[in-house]
């Protein structure tokens, strides 16, 4: 290891993977809840005149993001290079049968691995990690040693001491925005490109909220108007001469019918029918404090189903549901989606397209929602956008590009250094 204040230039290896010493700052950005069609829409409506000019000349690909399609799995795989198998955050929460308990996974002490800003703050690289909500600052901060780490949400309460900065308001010029608003992720654009900046990390992540994409569909003036002010960051990090991926989540899609109204399968009521009330545990990891936007409904869940259950019974009856694309045990879904098996039910159902996984209609007030209801957490939803502002090195053959590879084909780039 290297002495505090000297970066060292060789590569790292984090989670079995191969990380370049970037020779320049590289800047993921973690677009939440970009379906590829807002800034598609975005650009052919002449609001993204940078993104579009950054792709002529840089790449403008696709890559599959970690299933469950929801928020905290994928940030902790961009963040750990790594799916949730291996990190073990698979949700936002998880039934723990042995304790009878849900538990919140917001906790630093579920995380399984390291983290690749932990693993480059360990040989004294600047590393700077800014989040739209505080839930994921914690997971994310994990480990690390110095550098910067706080959540607009909190920004007011940031300070050098115990976040690496200070004063954010005052330095970008910004009222604390509402944890409901499309100003907490341009906070987060401003404060990231002040600190690359000021302090030129060697890797920059900032992780946005998909407030407007729950609300809005690609192309309306609301999502537009969202995508023409992150084309001025983006524009920002490019001209700072740092190496720029932006990627997403998860995708979104609208889980509605026609005339507006939601599309949900009400799992427990299902089970309740068949195995008695509450034999069987539905558990829904979107389910988080900030249900404002979604009810808690996305396009997976997983059961624990009672002991002495006909479990493939129970799976034919639910893969039979209308608007049920997959069912599979816990021993499929961890091979195919990468999970932990601890961490999951007996198991794993995925909705189709524009269908959504809901318990009972009494535990989802949707009744507020003044537009359709967008979600994801399924297979449609696992497409993201991957783009970056220089070629993309040749991938190793047989490679299936993921939104976790971001830093690595970032660091890539920045030490001019081929994707091994
Ligand atoms: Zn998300």
């Amino acid at each position: 290891m290297s002495a505090p204040g000297a970066a060292s230039a060789g590569p790292l290896e984090i989670n079995g993977r191969r990380y370049a010493w970037p020779r320049r700052p590289v800047v993921v950005v973690c677009v939440d809840g970009s379906e590829a069609a807002y800034h598609e829409r975005a650009v052919a409506d002449g609001r993204m005149p940078f993104l579009e000019s950054m792709l002529a000349r840089g790449g403008d690909l696709r890559a599959d993001c970690t299933m469950p399609s929801f928020t905290n799995p994928n940030n902790l795989s961009i963040a750990t290079g790594a799916p949730p198998s291996v990190h073990g955050i698979c949700g936002n929460y998880f039934y723990d049968p042995d304790a009878d308990a849900e538990v919140m996974m917001n906790d630093p002490a579920l995380l399984r691995a390291p983290t690749i800003f932990a693993g480059f703050g360990a040989r004294s690289a600047r590393v700077a990690v800014i989040t739209a909500k505080d839930k994921l600052r914690r997971l994310l901060g994990h480990g690390l040693a110095g550098g910067v780490c706080f959540s607009a949400e909190k920004a007011g309460e940031a300070t050098e001491e115990e976040h690496g900065v200070g004063k954010v308001l005052e330095r970008v010029g910004m009222a604390q925005p509402s944890v409901y608003s499309a100003e907490l992720s341009e906070l987060v654009m401003a404060a990231g490109a002040a600190v690359l900046e000021s302090d030129r990390p060697e890797l920059t992540y900032l992780s946005l909220t998909d407030y407007i994409q729950h609300k809005h569909a690609p192309g309306s003036p609301a999502a537009n108007d969202f995508y023409a002010m992150l084309d001025g960051w983006f524009e920002r990090i490019d001209a700072l001469g740092a190496v720029l991926v932006i990627t997403a989540d998860h995708g979104m899609n609208a889980k509605s019918d026609a005339d507006g109204s939601a599309r949900v399968v009400f799992l427990q009521d299902v089970l309740d029918a068949r195995l008695g009330a509450g034999a069987a545990r539905v558990v829904l990891p979107i389910t988080d404090p900030y249900t404002v936007h979604h009810g808690a409904l996305g396009s997976y869940a997983t059961v624990h189903l009672p002991g002495g259950a006909d479990a493939a019974a129970v799976a034919a009856e639910l893969v039979a549901l209308q608007g049920v694309e997959e069912l599979l045990t816990r021993q499929q879904a961890c091979r195919r989606f990468e999970l932990p098996g601890d961490r999951i039910g007996d198991l794993v159902v995925v909705a189709e397209r524009n269908t959504v996984l809901g318990t009972t209609p009494a535990r989802h007030d949707i009744s507020g929602f003044t537009e359709p209801l967008r979600s994801h957490g399924g297979l449609s939803e696992q497409r993201v956008p991957f783009l970056v502002n220089s070629p993309v090195p040749a991938l190793p053959s047989g490679h299936r590009l993921r939104n976790f590879d971001g830093f690595w084909v970032g660091t890539a780039i920045a030490a001019g250094a081929p994707l091994s």
